[in-house]
């Protein structure tokens, strides 16, 4: 069962061949069983108290295409059923007294919640490493990391522990941990998907997306997330759309973009090579190839590694010990009470970067440094409408490598940064980009990794996105392999 899409499921519940409720026995099962240490936590009694009020809904007529479907959150969008942690100790038995809106659409589609995902602490991270709750197993490999920071999310649907999760995308975080794990994930244009209730990092960046087996389920699962809140004020308002409309049109004449920077020297040869394979499917399919040049791709790292502290660093300081989550045992004054609480409430990570976001942001260092690096962001942004001047879409490698080692990078936070440069230059632009399963590299172990092509559109051409990727989809078989 665990192996059907979204869709497939929806008709087996519509046609009532299977409950809500089994299906959600079905899937906890396989949580239970897991050693990925892919969920932060679960509540079975809540899930099937959702399960039964979703077989109600199905009794009556009343359901729609997600209503009895399980779904599991990134730990970084809050629930009022189960905890909210970030990741973080300093969350870790925090419980918020509101759902974020998109756990709302979820539920008020009938959605059915499995658990929490793990993720890196305040989704910092490339590798899953940097949770409180410890490290996500690849289930391709159980040696090799997820990808981060939603590796809790990527790694649930690889080992089909549930049929859809939610993910964050601040500088790749979608689509470098579904191409790691070879499932299916999108960042929409920033601005669709609402981030209330979304534990922020870095909130010109932040965006959350769904992680599935498919495009066509991503699709389906986007219909039900964006939307305008008037909570976020950064949310866009547009009239809603069918993101699954053009899932069936062909692509002849589509013209993709071929980034120069993307395939340059530190591109690993097994990623090259299963990206210029499905480039050549997709001429298969009736698209020509066009060289274009981003060329300050290399330039995004130390903009993003400026920008995105930046914003963190004021973001957590409502961190504090008074209003949310943990807070320091003994204390001799109100100022030690705030050290303390922070000292021990943060991981490594998040206080680098506390570090490096107030340096960046502090009298003298502005101009120089947030200044200096808001000014590259915009030219990175008109790179990319130069560049869509000649092309329809822009592909390329999601990650230099296939997912690496754990712990190999883990005490080394710039090889980390390093390992971003795909991912980081959409999201400084705020376009929506995918990443879909195209093959398997060996890594340095010789062992089968998955790799991701990665998608890139115009700003609100998510549909378009998923289009492109369908058609990959019914070419091809990478998405269906599972690691059992
Ligand atoms: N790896 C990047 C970082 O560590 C991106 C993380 C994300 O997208 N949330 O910041």
């Amino acid at each position: 069962m665990h192996k059907h899409s979204l869709k497939q499921l929806s008709a087996l519940l519509q046609s009532k061949q299977v409950s809500a409720t089994e299906l959600a026995q079905h899937y906890l099962a396989r949580i239970q069983s897991s050693t990925l240490n892919a969920f932060n936590h679960v509540d079975p009694a809540f899930t099937l108290q959702q399960a039964a009020s979703a077989d109600q809904r199905i009794a009556k007529g009343d359901a729609g295409i997600l209503t009895g479907i399980p779904i599991a959150h990134k730990d970084i969008f809050v629930t009022r059923h189960l905890r909210s942690t970030a990741g973080s100790r300093m969350l870790e038995n925090y419980i918020s007294p509101f759902d974020a809106t998109v756990v709302e659409h979820f539920n008020a589609a009938g959605m059915v919640t499995l658990g929490k995902l793990n993720c890196d602490e305040f989704a910092m991270g490339s590798s899953n490493e940097n949770s409180y709750f410890g490290a996500v197993k690849n289930p391709w490999d159980t040696s090799a990391i997820p990808g981060g920071s939603s590796g809790g999310s990527a790694a649930a649907i690889a080992a089909r522990l549930t049929p859809a999760a939610t993910a964050t995308d601040t500088g790749g975080s979608i689509r470098q941990p579904a191409a790691f794990c070879g499932v299916t994930g999108i960042k929409p244009t920033y601005g669709s998907v609402s981030r209330y209730g979304m534990i922020a990092f870095a909130s010109s960046l932040d965006q959350g997306g769904p992680i599935a087996q498919t495009a066509e389920d991503c699709g389906l699962l986007l219909n039900a997330m964006i939307g305008f809140d008037p909570k976020d004020s950064t949310c866009v308002e547009r009239a809603t759309e069918d993101y699954n409309r053009d899932l069936s049109k062909n692509l002849t004449g589509l013209r993709i973009g071929v980034p120069r920077e993307f395939f340059s020297e530190g591109l690993a040869k097994d990623v090259e090579q299963a990206v210029r394979a499905a480039l050549a499917e997709y001429e298969k399919l009736g698209a020509t190839l066009v060289d274009i040049s981003l060329p300050k791709t290399e330039l995004s790292i130390p903009v993003y590694y400026v920008i995105a502290p930046a914003e963190a660093s004021s973001n957590l300081s409502r961190f504090d010990g008074v209003r949310y989550g943990h807070r320091a045992a003994d204390y001799k004054d109100l100022t030690e009470m705030y050290k303390k609480t922070r000292a021990e409430g943060f991981g490594d990570e998040v206080k680098r970067r506390i570090l490096v976001g107030s340096y960046v942001l502090s009298h003298g260092y502005y101009d120089a440094y947030y200044l200096q690096a808001q000014k590259i962001r915009r030219l990175i942004a008109q790179d990319f409408q130069a560049a869509f001047q000649q092309c329809d879409v822009i592909m390329g490698p999601v990650a230099p490598t296939v997912a690496w080692d754990l712990g190999d990078k883990s005490d080394n936070p710039v090889a980390n940064y390093l390992a971003d440069i795909f991912t980081l230059s959409t999201s400084l632009a705020g376009l929506p980009g995918m990443s879909i399963p195209c093959g398997f590299g060996q890594g340095e172990k010789n062992s089968k990794r998955p790799v991701g092509l990665q998608l890139i559109g115009n700003y609100f051409t998510e549909a378009k996105l998923l289009n492109i990727a369908h058609q990959y989809q019914l070419a091809t078989d990478w998405h269906l392999k599972s690691p059992e």
